[in-house]
């Protein structure tokens, strides 16, 4: 008791199983995790405490777009934590204002707002959409978002998230999310009604198994909201900034959203996110939206530095080049009859699976240096960071290879 007083640590944990045994003790459980601890990383590797080594097409749960450790962003970060690190959410900052310009500029929306998570980003644009439905569709508040989608773990977001094992979670869900299955048209313009504020869906389902959405079903959603004067949310969290080897995945659509939000590879692994929406759903009044860390200064010069570096890089074009060379080294697999369906855009790919075998396969690869993920219970998906080059398609390609072989 007087050393948990104290703040300090029962024991000094300096080895693996020290470190393992503090973990299931003192941490939350949340996920079944390996049994390693992760300690440092460079580029597309990252190492644990025992000293192994593991290319990584996890990326940070396709948060790492420039790779671990970029130096613009140690640099960006030393930098700017010497000047200001938080002048409070009542102030603007200058490292706020030039991000919120390169963001606009770069996609051609309207205005800014700035999170930390994509859970976060997309409740920002839930709250436009439903403020649209007050001011301007007699308090229609209804959002229609996507079966099999996902968009973060708030309460409100598990709402809209259009999981099945979520359903029954946490009750009672936040009311007014109305699940379509994607792809539909008839149904989803069944469930627009004079209670529709917006219609919120990913261009890619990222954790339903990288599945994209149809273009003439896209172009179709656009139709409704314009006819109905209804929002449309792309939920670009996981899509967005390159990884799809457009900046933008609406960019392969050539259909641009009302409101889109970003996450993930906007930090480079520093939690940020943002809200992006044309002029006319610049619709807050004070007090409707804010948080203690919107917009602070340290996270907007990452997040600047983070971008800039990824446009000046070319790196979107990148993840285009090695997502086509992926897909292909995926291909090549598909003669191995466990692994089916490859698909994927730009650096963001999936294969499934028969008889539940990913996470065997998931686990053997780790043993033999390779991260990938696992998402439902039988699709692989690879998601490295968007610095990757054609040799580490080939080595992550030699380990899947392997790994197949062994758990076969
Ligand atoms: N939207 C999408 C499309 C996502 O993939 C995710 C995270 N996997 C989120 C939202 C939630 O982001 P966060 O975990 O940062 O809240």
């Amino acid at each position: 008791m007087e050393q948990v007083l104290s703040g300090q640590p029962s024991t000094a944990a300096s080895t693996t199983a020290e470190l393992l045994q503090a973990a299931r003790k003192h941490l939350l459980f949340t996920a079944n995790r390996p049994e390693i601890v992760m300690a440092s990383g460079q580029g597309m590797y990252i190492q644990d405490t025992e000293g192994r080594s593991y290319i990584d097409f996890v990326g940070g749960w396709a948060v790492n777009a420039l790779g671990h450790s970029p130096a613009v962003l140690r640099e960006a970060l030393t930098e700017q934590a010497s000047r200001l690190v938080l002048a409070s959410p009542a102030y603007f900052n200058e490292p706020m204002i030039r991000f919120a310009e390169l963001l606009t500029g770069i996609s051609g929306m309207d205005k800014a707002f700035f999170g930390s998570t994509g859970a976060e980003a997309n409740e920002c644009a839930v709250k436009l959409a439903r403020k649209h439905g007050a001011l301007h569709l007699d308090g229609a508040y209804e959002i229609i978002t996507m079966r099999n989608s996902f968009h973060g773990r708030t309460l409100a977001m598990m709402s809209a998230t259009g999981k099945q094992q979520w359903e029954s979670l946490f009750e009672p869900k936040v009311p007014g999310f109305i699940h379509v299955p994607m792809g539909d048209l008839d149904a989803c313009f069944s469930a627009v009604s004079n209670r529709t504020c917006a219609i919120m869906l990913e261009l890619v389902q990222g954790e339903g198994g990288v599945h994209a959405v149809d273009e003439a079903y896209l172009f179709g959603l656009r139709k409704i909201c314009d006819m109905y004067g209804i929002a449309l949310i792309f939920d670009e969290v996981q899509t967005g900034l390159g990884r799809t080897g457009k900046l933008f995945a609406w960019e392969h659509y050539g259909i641009k959203p009302d409101i889109m939000t970003l996450g993930k590879g906007i930090g480079g692994g520093y939690p940020l996110s943002a809200t992006l929406a044309v002029d006319k759903f610049n619709l807050f009044e004070p007090g409707d939206q804010g948080g203690t860390y919107i917009g602070q200064p340290l996270g907007m010069a990452v997040g600047y530095a983070v971008v800039r570096e990824l446009l000046d890089r070319r790196l979107t074009e990148n993840a285009q080049r090695q997502g086509g060379y992926l897909l292909g080294k995926l291909r090549l697999l598909e003669s191995h009859n466990l692994v089916r369906n490859p698909r994927g855009l730009g650096l963001l790919a999936a294969f499934d699976m028969p008889n539940e075998l990913a996470a065997k396969l998931a686990a053997r690869c780790m043993e033999l240096g390779l991260l990938v993920n696992v998402t439902g219970e039988s699709t692989i998906r690879l998601m490295p960071p968007l610095i990757a080059e054609q040799r580490h398609i080939d080595e992550m390609a030699d380990i899947l290879t392997a790994a197949l072989l062994d758990i076969s």
